[in-house]
């Protein structure tokens, strides 16, 4: 018979069942509350019920998996003999907390209840017991609000509301100003209030609240902020939750109690200081909820000297064992100290990379897991502008918040997390301006430039959120009063309207009124040359660690550029070449267009040709100023790409000009242009340009435009490499889809190259290939790669030709499609290695098996996209290509591609030689 599935795990009197790395099936809370319990750190017994209770829960309808029920009872008895304690005897009570806490930590996301177990009976045996009147009514009211809320489905303003009521007519100002009878009474009109609304009295059974309790838990899994938080986080649905029951400790039982969180290292900036908030004679949430402005945890050094000095040594020595910054829960009882949680600190990039900094040079972590613990995506915040320091002094700051989450945001006031979604899809930007944020305003942050709020700390939820977003966020800024009303908010003498300007600064904690203009960041300065690289720390530990994962990766990186200002700030980034120049962007400056639009209107060769002269040199100017650029390495040049009429005025608004004119009885000669010009644009109409007269199909047709152009990268090279400097050019033919195109086009490159060379006597190395873009060329690779030197794969056209997605118009059906999961990801943006990712696989093979050394790259969106990039890694290809900017993301990502390979192939050999010594046992 199998073995019954265990289904709950003790932890308790020194020892744990579970252990720090059973993360999956106890969640990362109750992997740590059992990491920390067996390490003989002070935490409060309990029992943990796993997340695949959770998940059987989701499969059969909401029941429990047979056995889980006399597991939980096993396990409370247990608890309860331990303590000495038990649920709803009134003679001693026992308390329990009910914890959600899934695999990755989702903060506030979830929903979790305290002081379970109290009833009117147990709330008078737990005043004998406490001698404690007023502790044991603020901790049974604290009760019916979050069991009313979290498992009865009351919204928490009604309670709000009633508290708010009581303490005006008791003149108090906090919480804490309420005495027992208060408290009493503030129980009472819970208790009513509940009945009005849920039509049956507050459960006094124990056992029934457990169970509720649970349930709510595995319940919240689901709740809406939930699923948001995992979508946007890439966190799976069928995870599921564990469930912590956990004997209560009471920071509410006077002013020797408190509770608090903090971090081993600054999440905001990264540096090495023991950084936290706490309250004194308060509960749970209460330091991050913002209901009373927390103190720094320095002032415990002075408050409780003990308390902080052992808080210091044990969160000390969970960073050493974990090897990583930790986020800590702890509460104080009558000057005994309690963890209730800890785990890997959520922090802003810039936090991130300087702790991988310092833990490098603190010998904690190797450069490899240095790298691994960078986000790529998030480096892009280190890019974003700042606001402007001198047009700054013009805007007077008005407010001082907490500092949370750096960065400078201006945008229009929204009070709503919905206002923020409705206004950000007018193509407004917006700032959350809120007293507190909950998990429930995710949505509008992320719409955001950036959050302000009146209350809460540095580990309050927006401070929390905002960090792990990137964005923007000022917390705690009492000076700002708002009101939903009015829908204005007031700072000091001054009432700002919804709509109103308002610039925050989350590395500062500024707020101004109006909106602030703002300056590249401290890495574009010193890399566009404005600053000294020794002035800027950022930039140093930026450059060290992409350093180190340059010294790691395998992959090239190289940068799609238009212009030559492009390729100068792709090579500051770091990239070895340019993968992608797309000549038809220097075809639209003022100075061009009018040739260019000549050149197409012409009706013979010869006119064409006419015009083609004069744009030759000023393409040849901007290919020289390339190749300068890249300073030897190679620059991949595409020959024109998109189709004429995207040069020429649109059809439909020449015809409404045209009759506008005519009816204005306008000048005739200017109608007799403007028709010739219509004359054209209808001419070259097509129903679907994408897929027209386009690529390498225009360049066949009219030969003399790609004459012009190889004319003008060869003498562009020839140039180059006379006055000294090496110069690499490739030169690309887009579109292709047979071997046919491939030979024409290859062979007028060549034949114009070949003439060039030796008129000029003088030897470069060029190269002649190819994207691949249609899936016909993928699939002939093997032909195809007999005339092209390389390959590039031009992943925007290849998703869209291997869908049949217009790539222009399908945003809508593939919003709707990830929405209910028909496509999992959209694949212009995430890269489709299910099906578009076969086609580059197919065609790196066969192209390969005719030419051995054909080098092999990306050129799409795709190739600054980190799981494409790391895709790109594993299928062989010699270089990913991405704009300037992501050329940071593409090497970070290349680096821990290499590190991940490393690891999978050591774990393939580690199973490879464990496998053969039991075979050889066995014989
Ligand atoms: P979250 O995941 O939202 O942080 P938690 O389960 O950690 O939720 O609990 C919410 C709050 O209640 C935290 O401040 C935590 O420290 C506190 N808490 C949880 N369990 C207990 C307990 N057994 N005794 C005292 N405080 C507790
Ligand atoms: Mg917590
Ligand atoms: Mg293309």
């Amino acid at each position: 018979m199998a073995t019954k599935k265990k289904f709950v795990y003790f932890f308790g009197g020194g020892k744990a069942e579970g252990t720090g790395e059973m993360k999956d099936i106890l969640g990362g809370k109750g992997a740590g509350l059992a990491e920390m319990t067996n390490a003989g750190v002070p935490v409060p017994p309990g029992f943990t019920i796993s997340t695949e209770a959770c998940v059987y829960f989701y499969k059969n309808n909401k029941k429990w998996p047979a056995g889980l029920k006399e597991e939980v009872e096993k396990n409370l008895k247990k608890l309860e003999k331990l303590l000495n304690l038990e649920l709803g005897n009134p003679d001693k009570p026992l308390l329990v907390s009910v914890r959600s806490g899934a695999k990755f930590s989702m903060p506030g996301m979830m929903d979790t209840v305290l002081n379970l177990g109290l009833n009117d009976k147990t709330v008078m045996g737990l005043i004998k017991m406490t001698n404690n009147e007023r502790f044991a009514y603020d901790s049974y009211r604290r009760f019916i609000q979050m069991f009313g809320n979290v498992v009865m489905g009351i919204p928490h303003e009604k309670f709000e509301h009633i508290l708010a009521e009581l303490k005006k007519s008791r003149g108090a100002e906090f919480d804490t100003d309420l005495n027992a009878e208060d408290l009493k009474e503030l129980i009472a009109r819970y208790k009513k209030m509940v009945k009005e609304e849920i039509g049956r009295e507050f459960p006094q059974d124990v056992r029934e609240q457990l169970d509720m309790a649970i349930n709510a838990v595995f319940n919240s899994w689901m709740n809406p902020r939930a699923i948001t938080y995992r979508k946007l986080n890439d966190i799976p649905d069928d995870l599921g939750t564990a469930v912590n029951i956990q004997a209560m400790v009471f920071g509410n039982m006077g002013n020797d109690s408190g509770t608090g969180v903090g971090f081993t290292r600054n999440p905001a900036t990264g540096e090495k200081e023991f950084y936290g908030e706490y309250l004194l004679n308060a509960q749970g949430e209460d330091v991050v909820a913002g209901i009373r402005t927390p103190k720094p945890l320095s002032e415990l050094q002075k408050e409780m000297p003990e308390v902080y000095e052992q808080l210091k040594n044990i969160t000390a020595r969970l960073e050493k064992h974990y090897r990583d910054v930790q986020d800590f829960e702890f509460t104080i009882q009558k000057g005994k100290l309690y963890m209730l949680q800890t785990r890997t600190g959520k922090r802003t990039v810039l936090a991130a990379l300087k702790i991988a900094y310092d833990m490098v040079q603190e010998k904690l972590i190797t450069k490899e897991e240095a790298i691994m613990r960078i986000n790529p995506e998030y480096l892009d915040h280190l890019l974003h502008p700042m606001f402007d320091p001198k047009k700054k002094e013009e805007f007077p700051v008005v407010a001082k918040g907490l500092p949370a989450s750096p960065g400078a945001a201006a945008g229009k006031i929204v009070l709503t997390a919905d206002d923020a979604v409705k206004m950000k899809e007018k193509g407004e930007r917006v700032v959350l301006v809120r007293q507190e944020t909950t998990p429930d305003d995710i949505h509008g942050m992320h719409a955001s430039q950036g959050i302000l709020t009146a209350t809460g700390g540095m580990t309050s939820h927006a401070a929390v959120v905002g960090r792990a977003m990137g964005k923007p966020c000022v917390v705690g800024c009492g000076a700002v009063q708002i009101d939903m009303k009015e829908r204005t908010i007031k700072i000091k003498d001054k009432i700002l309207k919804e709509g109103d300007f308002i610039s925050i600064d989350g590395g500062t904690g500024e707020v101004m009124i109006g909106d602030v203009p703002t300056s590249p960041s401290e890495i574009i300065k010193v890399l566009t040359g404005k600053m000294d690289a020794k002035d800027s720390k950022i930039y140093q530990i930026f450059d060290t660690i992409l350093k180190w994962a340059d010294e790691i990766r395998k992959i090239g990186v190289r940068a799609n550029s238009d212009t030559p200002t492009d390729a100068k700030m792709a090579f500051a980034f770091g990239a070895e070449g340019i993968g992608l120049a797309r000549t038809e962007h220097m075809f639209f400056g003022e100075d061009r267009l009018p040739i260019m639009q000549k050149m197409i209107m012409a009706s013979t060769k010869e006119e064409r040709e006419k015009y083609l002269a004069q744009l030759m040199p000023m393409q040849k100017s901007d290919f020289i100023e390339f190749f300068k650029a890249m300073k030897g390495h190679p620059v991949t040049i595409r020959l024109l790409d998109p189709p004429l009429h995207e040069f020429l005025p649109k059809r439909e608004e020449l015809m409404v000009e045209i009759t506008k004119l005519e009816l204005q009885n306008g000048d005739p000669k200017v109608i007799e242009e403007k028709k010739k010009l219509l004359a054209k644009v209808t001419e070259l109409h097509e129903f679907n340009p994408m897929l027209g007269l386009r690529g390498c199909r225009l360049g066949i047709m009219f030969p003399e435009i790609s004459e012009m152009q190889i004319r003008a990268i060869i003498e562009a090279a020839v140039e180059v490499a006379k006055s000294g400097m090496k110069v690499l050019p490739e030169i690309m033919i887009p579109l292709t889809a047979s071997l046919g195109e491939m030979k024409v086009t290859k062979k007028q490159v060549v034949e114009i190259a070949e003439a060039i060379l030796k008129k000029e006597n003088i030897k470069i190395d060029y190269k002649v290939g190819t994207m691949i873009e249609i899936p016909r060329a993928a699939l002939l690779a093997d032909k195809i790669a007999e005339e092209a030197e390389f390959f590039s794969f031009g992943t925007n056209d290849l998703t869209q030709t291997t869908f049949g997605f217009s790539r222009d118009d399908a945003g809508k059906i593939i919003n709707y499609y990830v929405d209910k999961g028909i496509l999992e990801k959209d694949p212009f943006q995430i890269l489709d290695q299910e099906g578009v990712g076969q086609l580059i696989k197919l065609a790196i093979e066969k192209g390969r098996s005719t030419r051995k050394d054909l080098k092999v790259g990306i050129c799409g969106e795709h190739g600054g996209e980190p799981s494409s990039v790391k895709f790109c890694h594993r299928v062989g290809m010699n270089y990913v290509s991405c704009s300037p900017y992501r050329v940071p993301i593409a090497r970070l990502a290349a680096a821990q591609a290499a590190i991940e390979e490393k690891k999978m192939a050591k774990t393939l050999k580690a199973k490879k030689s464990s496998t053969k010594k039991v075979s050889k046992k066995k014989k």
